[in-house]
């Protein structure tokens, strides 16, 4: 355990996640109460008004390191970037260790650049900007720009104003081991799902004319949307398309998800309300850790639920990979790859695992820490090989806290087939209403850059129970706000 002392809680969300990437395997504790673990190492940082100053100790007491700098406090942007350099150059001297994205500990390094390429600045401006500021490396600046030039020129097609909409369904099969969405095993919680959909009817019905924008894309993701059962789906798509105004849309997702909830009818209906993408995600290809992470589906399953909706007609098809699952490593994630390779899929999605407080991979992290690869960069590094090859280029990023090996989730997409929602709502680019249980809606703001959020409750029974305050919540915000906002 490392602990973790400031004279000013300003930064701890800054120097918090750059010490765990440095020490993966090691708690940081920030919290005042004394910590519950032996202590391998004490951080102590001396926050001034114009200058900043960093002590390291090892568990015996002994001096790692004593560094200091200046910045002014009331610049707080400045100030951050200056501690958090100072901190990764002296962790990084002591361990030895670089870490791909620096001193970067944000979930959207693709908006830096993107914004930057908004302002006018040169490819070179940024890439300097990149190195220098965060000390990212050559490499993740590179993919960095890449993807800010794909997005800026998809963006940039987007003629009007306009927002997006999104629908949580938080029912699955079964709940991942990894997994920390609001997510409900049908099993369980099956007798709930006619009360949730009525609830998600009356904020469907709120949503339709709240904003005087174009409504651009609208994305249901959950859980697991074909959760439902082929009824209930085709209520609720029938819900979507009579209630909300579609004649701009340009994307219409569905997250079809685990393999185990497709099937010939529910791919069929999902055609028939005009659904252009969907997803049927694998995670990984490979039985023995299917089981182990409790996807309750086999290999077999997934090529099954990709074809049967390919012979629907869906020609937008993503899948959704994980990089470094317990007990796998690069001859597992070959064998995904290579078998990913046969179906064809139009875009891909490689996430590096992220363990979550609340995931029960953390809760039973003594079972499985023996498991948890130590060369996902490795695997990352042969999925984007593969993607070269299979000429799937990268299209939209985000890092996630406690990533495995402090990478990134990265999007693929063949040309043309790319989820503008995706990019939209990643790159917080413009105004994503977010429906049902524990969705967060995020405002963009024309000016100034200001983005706020409404949040709904994340559980299901409070979901129904309070919906009549989850919609007053929205709208109380668009009433106070209104005249700024709009
Ligand atoms: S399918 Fe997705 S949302 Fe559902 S339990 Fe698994 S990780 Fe969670």
């Amino acid at each position: 355990m490392i602990t973790v002392e400031q004279t000013r809680n300003d930064f701890e969300s800054d120097i918090g996640p750059l010490v765990k990437s440095f020490f993966p395997e090691e708690t940081v504790w920030m919290k005042k109460a004394p910590p519950k673990d032996p202590v391998t190492y004490r951080l102590y940082a001396d926050v001034r008004e114009h200058s900043m100053r960093l002590l390291f100790f090892g568990a015996d007491g002994r001096e790692i390191f004593d560094v200091s700098d200046s910045a002014e406090l009331s610049n707080k942007p400045e100030y951050r970037n200056v501690i958090k350099r100072l901190l990764y150059r002296s962790l990084s001297a002591y361990t030895g260790k670089e870490l791909p994205w620096g001193a970067q500990t944000g979930v959207r390094p693709a908006k830096i650049a993107l914004d930057r390429l908004g302002l006018g600045w040169t490819e070179e401006e940024i890439r300097s900007f990149m190195k220098e500021h965060y000390l990212c490396s050559e490499e993740k600046t590179d993919l960095s720009i890449r993807i800010a030039k794909k997005e800026y020129r998809l963006l940039s097609a987007l003629e009007k104003k306009g927002y997006s909409i999104y629908i949580g369904i938080a029912f699955c099969p079964s709940k991942c081991l990894y997994c920390s969405f609001p997510s409900y095993a049908v099993q369980q919680y099956g007798n709930l799902m006619d009360d949730y959909l009525l609830a998600l009817f009356k904020e469907i019905e709120f949503a339709k004319d709240c904003l005087p924008w174009e409504l651009q894309t609208v994305y249901v993701g959950g859980g697991t949307p074909t959760a439902l059962d082929a009824n209930r789906l085709e209520r609720l798509l029938k819900k979507i398309r009579d209630t909300l105004d579609f004649s701009h849309v340009r994307e219409f997702t569905v997250e079809a998800g685990r393999p185990d909830s497709i099937t010939e009818e529910k791919v069929r209906i999902l055609k028939q309300y005009g659904v252009t993408r969907i997803s049927v995600n694998p995670q990984t290809m490979n039985q023995r850790t299917l089981d182990i992470i409790g996807r309750r589906h086999t290999a077999e399953d997934v090529k099954r639920a990709f074809s049967m909706a390919r012979q629907a007609g869906h020609d937008n098809i993503n899948m959704d990979l994980i990089m470094g699952l317990p007990g796998e490593d690069l001859p597992e994630a070959a064998h995904t790859l290579d078998e990913i390779g046969k179906l064809s899929p139009d875009s891909l999605t490689v996430h590096t695992l992220a363990i979550k407080r609340a995931a029960d991979l953390n809760i039973y992290k003594e079972r499985y820490q023996a498991m948890i690869p130590e060369n996902t960069e490795e695997m990352l590094g042969l999925a984007a090989e593969f993607m070269k090859e299979h000429e799937y280029f990268p299209y939209y990023l985000y890092r996630q806290k406690n990533m495995t090996g402090s990478l990134e989730n990265v999007g693929y997409a063949k040309e043309g087939k790319e989820g503008l929602y995706n990019i939209l709502m990643m790159e917080e680019q413009q105004t994503i209403l977010a429906l049902g249980a524990g969705g967060t809606s995020k405002y963009v703001f024309p000016a100034g850059g200001r983005i706020e959020r409404t949040d709904n409750c994340k559980s299901i029974t409070d979901y129904i129970g309070r919906i009549d305050e989850m919609i007053a919540r929205k709208r109380n915000f668009l009433e106070k706000e209104g005249g700024a906002f709009l």
